[in-house]
């Protein structure tokens, strides 16, 4: 250094000098402070964040809902009315995030609101499925809350928030991703309120929990506990802004047939009736659910007006049954075909032992969840057998081989229901 004299040290960037600051760091030709350094790593986050989202909307290809409905067929048989009205509601829902976008410029006061999506159907009948299936399409993250677990802050279970944490995880974290996820709520009947007397005791489980979702739904900023649950209450609670994620509620909504029926009829024998309207199918009844049999059944009004779509799912009859074992992408006859592929066998199934399969499922009253276990139940010494046999090249299951092996089975000692 000239003439020997020692020239003070400062940060590079803001100026200060070694003793205005915490610490200075050197680098290779000058310092930085640790103010400067928070500032630049806010800085740094902020332009991440900024470059995600832009991927995000670019990655973002909206289909048509015919596009979309022509997806879900793939992979769900039947439930036609369910599959339009969730391909338009994700239409909507996505036109809506890219028009925000667009419209920022401008002072459009015209606000799309969200679609959040009920589903009220039988367990089993596909409305995880659809859920599941429309987030794969769209390639966002997708997770499923039951919401039986869920109390109100402070209550034994799990709050609200948690929720979140599960699509955090599902979107490995990116904040920016899980923003615009797809939540699937299931059992949201379960949370209604169990009967119109409020109750003296506090309702833990029902009204509250619809209290707290509302929360969510809004659109607000939730913060997060990022493992999810209150066992790591040291944890940071994370941000995230629930205004694009799309809700999708569903239940089977035990006895709410007869809130329907009840309103369907006191509407076609009352003032305006119309020969057409007497003639609805009593044996689908669901399919006339509307808004107000979501609060004679005990959901509060304000949880109904967040989600504007309701659709219903119909009972799953031995048709569709029979479809659902080969039709879709991942039909289980195709996975069990697959599967010995892998082992060089060639496996087959003939008709009849299909028609054996399916009028087990009905006859147990198994659904579609039972297809899956009565084919293991049929398979499982194949599978255990064939993988060390190499003489055997090709198999056909008929329904004879079908009806001995599920005969000694643990499924068909269960009761016919
Ligand atoms: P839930 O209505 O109780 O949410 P799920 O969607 O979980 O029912 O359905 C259970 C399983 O049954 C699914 O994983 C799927 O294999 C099968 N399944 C049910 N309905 C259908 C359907 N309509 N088309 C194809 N598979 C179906």
């Amino acid at each position: 250094m000239a003439g020997g004299e020692k020239r003070e040290v400062k940060c590079s960037f803001c100026g200060r000098s070694k003793s205005e600051v915490n610490i200075l760091i050197a680098g290779v030709t000058g310092h930085i402070c640790d103010n400067c350094i928070t500032q630049a790593q806010s800085i740094v986050n902020e332009e991440l964040s900024q470059k995600a989202h832009s991927k995000l909307e670019s990655n973002l290809v909206l289909q048509k809902p015919a596009e979309i409905k022509a997806y879900l067929d793939d992979f769900v048989i039947g439930q036609v009315d369910a599959k339009r009205t969730l391909s338009v509601a994700v239409y909507n829902h996505y036109k809506r995030l890219l028009q925000k976008k667009e419209d920022s410029n401008t002072d459009d006061d015209v606000e799309i609101e969200k679609s959040n999506i009920v589903f009220v159907g039988e367990t089993g009948t596909g409305k995880t499925l659809l859920a599941r299936t429309i987030a794969r399409m769209l390639n966002v993250p997708f997770c499923i809350a039951d919401a039986t677990i869920l109390t109100e802050a402070g209550y034994v279970g799990e709050d609200v928030e948690s929720i979140l944490s599960r699509l955090l995880q599902a979107a490995d974290y990116d904040v920016a991703s899980a923003e615009r996820g797809i939540v699937f709520i299931d059992e949201i009947d379960k949370i209604a309120r169990k009967s119109d007397n409020a109750s003296i005791t506090r309702d833990v489980s029902g009204e509250g929990v619809q209290q707290a979702l509302l929360k969510l739904l809004e659109g607000s900023e939730v913060n997060v506990p990022p493992q999810g649950g209150r066992k790591h209450p040291e944890q940071k609670l994370i941000q995230i802004n629930t205004k694009n994620i799309l809700f999708i509620c569903g239940g089977a909504f035990d006895g709410i047939k007869k809130h329907i029926e009840r309103r369907v009829k006191t509407s076609t024998i009352g003032y305006g009736s119309s020969a057409e309207n007497a003639n609805f199918e009593e044996d689908n009844l669901l399919q006339y659910v509307s808004p107000v049999d979501l609060k004679s059944f005990g959901l509060i009004p304000e949880l109904i007006g967040r989600f504007p779509v309701l659709t219903y799912l119909n009972p799953l009859d031995r048709e569709t049954l029979r479809r659902i074992l080969t039709e879709p992408k991942n039909a289980l006859v195709k996975q069990y075909v697959k599967l010995f592929e892998m082992d060089d066998l060639n496996l087959s199934f003939e008709k009849e032992a299909l028609d054996f399969i399916v009028d087990k499922a009905m006859e147990y009253k198994l659904g579609a969840r039972g297809l899956r276990s009565i084919c293991e139940a049929i398979m499982t010494d194949l599978m255990y057998e064939a993988p060390g046999n190499s003489e055997l090249k090709s198999f056909k299951i008929t329904s004879k081989y079908a009806e001995i092996k599920f005969s000694k089975s643990k499924i068909s000692q269960l009761k016919v229901a």
